[in-house]
């Protein structure tokens, strides 16, 4: 597989948004974050099928995605409700379920789960921002016992809300799964510099387009193809070089009730970043080329 920066796909077996394994093969696509399973799928027996299946399509799992039976993403008070480990009424089933995730994420041999948390509360005094914080201590220790990072997706938080939650976690297996449409969607401030600031603790991200709301954080943005919403890609992939992520680019487009658009448009973002990639490359290679060229000259001005 490609070193840097390998173009992945958020797929599903049979639970979730993302494409079918079959037609990740077909785009020529080698990495993939996975929509986990349906529960009465996360079995060791199923394990073994499905890694053997992603092994004859020379598929790799970088992240398997955590997601919960009831979510709905219909709009933004209905994620309030329904979405991630903050509802109550389903927190402490959903937190077991989690782990039961993880340790199926592990039969898979894959070392990172994914999840929305859900809206974290911005009042740091709020006693569910403090629940939770000991619910994402108590995931992330389970993940540490399995060698297994955990990825926040980005979001429902402005960036310094986020920050201040994983830093009061404090756990070294925590990072971010950056999804810059998602900023958009939710109205939750500029993708960019949200990407710069959060820095090392980007270990995965989704590329994935988005226009804005008429009233950002009230109603939702609109989720586009790649290349045609808010995002500017090249910038992307540029800020991603200068935090020094490497990782897969891993598209998400979430449309599965339409699997010919999804595919005819992921084949567009796969060129698109294709090309995106060559150009910051080729950015990167004349940077170093004058670079070169003025210690060459230092050299000889000192020699
Ligand atoms: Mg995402």
């Amino acid at each position: 597989m490609e070193k840097k920066w390998p173009i992945g796909v958020f797929a599903s077996i049979d639970a979730g948004l993302g494409v079918r394994l079959e037609v990740a093969h077909e785009l020529g696509v080698r990495t993939i974050h996975l929509h986990t399973p349906h529960a009465a799928s996360r079995t060791p027996g199923q394990a073994k099928e499905f890694l053997a299946r992603l092994a004859d399509l020379g598929i790799t799992t970088t992240v398997v995605f955590a997601g919960f039976e009831g979510e709905s993403y219909a709009d933004i008070p209905t994620v309030k409700r329904t979405v991630g480990l903050i509802p109550p009424a389903t927190r402490a089933a959903r937190t077991s379920e989690l782990k039961a995730i993880a340790d199926f994420a592990l039969l898979l041999h894959v070392g990172v789960v994914g999840v929305h948390l859900g809206f974290v509360p911005h009042d740091t005094s709020d006693p569910d921002y403090q629940q939770l914080i000991a619910i994402t201590r108590d995931v992330c220790d389970h993940c540490e016992r399995n060698h297994q990072a955990l990825h926040l997706e980005t979001g429902q938080e402005p960036v310094d809300v986020l920050i201040q939650f994983l830093d009061d976690v404090g756990r070294d297996n925590l990072f971010v799964n950056f999804d810059p449409a998602n900023m958009i969607l939710y109205g939750a401030g500029q993708p960019l510099p949200a990407l710069a600031q959060l820095g090392w603790r980007v270990h995965s991200v989704h590329c994935k387009d988005a226009i804005w709301s008429d009233r950002p954080g009230e109603t939702w943005g609109q989720e586009v193809p790649l290349g045609e919403g808010d995002v500017d890609f090249a910038a992307f992939l540029q800020t991603l070089d200068q935090i020094g992520y490497s990782g897969p680019l891993t598209i998400e487009r979430e449309i599965p009730q339409e699997p010919a658009r999804q595919k005819a448009e992921i084949g567009r973002a796969i060129d698109l970043l294709e090309r995106l990639k060559k150009q910051c490359q080729q950015v990167r290679r004349a940077e170093a080329d004058v670079v070169e060229k003025q210690e060459r000259k230092r050299g000889e001005i000192s020699s």
